[in-house]
């Protein structure tokens, strides 16, 4: 029996925009709704990035709060997992949201060029969210856009700033960053079963990448990550009509591969999470 699948959906992000596709969600009430459909759909985990009124990216707690408090409600048991990106947001507004103590939260082991800009973890800002993490009992997801991340993740699991297993994602086809190739990577995989053998792992595909890496991730038994934030279309010519769209896509990925799609108490287990709060 093949191990089931973690679908994450990444529902918004800091960079996509209603302009280039409608179905972003924007305010909580519509992350909550585009959540909901998602996890119905099949994805058991759920990225978050809050946004202002006019889109631009936020580090709001009220924000978040309200995200986390419709999702708890309208998707049990769903693994919430908040963004501490860095993009359009300053370093100290990073970990603000964490004392609302959601399930996850996303860690950066180091620093990368983007397409325009650099995203800054330098190495103080890091361990300063890991250690964050950790007093909220956190789990981070460590976030690996170029080699000496994973690495980094490694070295701070030995220092005690982040507990075993791990649950890390590698994001590839970002211009200047990891570019989408399978044998990239299978060489990551294999690294990463080398250096911590027990950690769990996950890869997305940005932009047109997206379903191609997804695919890939079901092949070699990881889990999978879709979602507006990581593109906004379904295919060339097609642009997907809300996270839902491609979570469907998602678990029919799943499907050809022969794995099956974790339910929320399974993905619980599979990243070694406690049970979902009672409600
Ligand atoms: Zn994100």
């Amino acid at each position: 029996m093949s191990t089931p699948v973690v679908i994450t959906c990444a529902i918004t992000g800091s960079q996509t925009r209603k302009s280039m596709n409608p179905a972003v969600p924007i305010t909580p009430d519509e992350q909550i709704e585009s959540t909901q459909a998602a996890f119905e759909a099949g994805a058991t985990l759920v990225h978050v990035h809050v946004r202002n009124a006019d889109e631009s990216p936020s580090s709001s707690p009220e924000l978040f709060a309200r995200v986390q408090e419709g999702i708890d409600k309208h998707c049990p048991g769903m693994i919430i997992q908040f963004s501490t990106g860095g993009r359009g947001r300053d370093s100290e507004a990073r970990g603000k949201p964490l004392h609302l103590r959601p399930d996850m939260a996303s860690l950066a082991t180091g620093s990368v060029n983007f397409a325009t800009m650099i995203y800054e973890n330098d190495p103080s800002l890091v361990e300063t969210l890991a250690q964050t993490m950790l007093d909220f009992e956190i789990k981070p997801e460590i976030e690996v856009f170029d080699l000496a991340m994973l690495y980094n993740a490694r070295d701070l699991l030995d220092r005690g700033l982040i507990k075993a297993p791990l649950h890390v994602q590698f994001v590839m086809g970002i211009k200047n960053a990891l570019p989408a190739k399978r044998r990239v990577l299978e060489f990551l995989v294999e690294e990463l079963h080398d250096i911590l053998p027990d950690a769990t792992w996950v890869a997305a595909g940005v932009g047109r990448h997206q379903f191609e890496v997804a695919q890939w991730c079901a092949e070699m038994g990881g889990n999978i990550r879709v979602g507006l934030e990581d593109g906004i279309r379904l295919s060339k010519d097609r642009l997907a009509s809300g996270n839902a769209d491609m979570v469907n896509r998602a678990v029919e990925i799943c499907a050809t591969a022969g794995r099956t799609v974790a339910t929320a108490e399974q993905a619980r287990e599979l990243l070694s999470l406690p049970p979902a709060r009672a409600q």
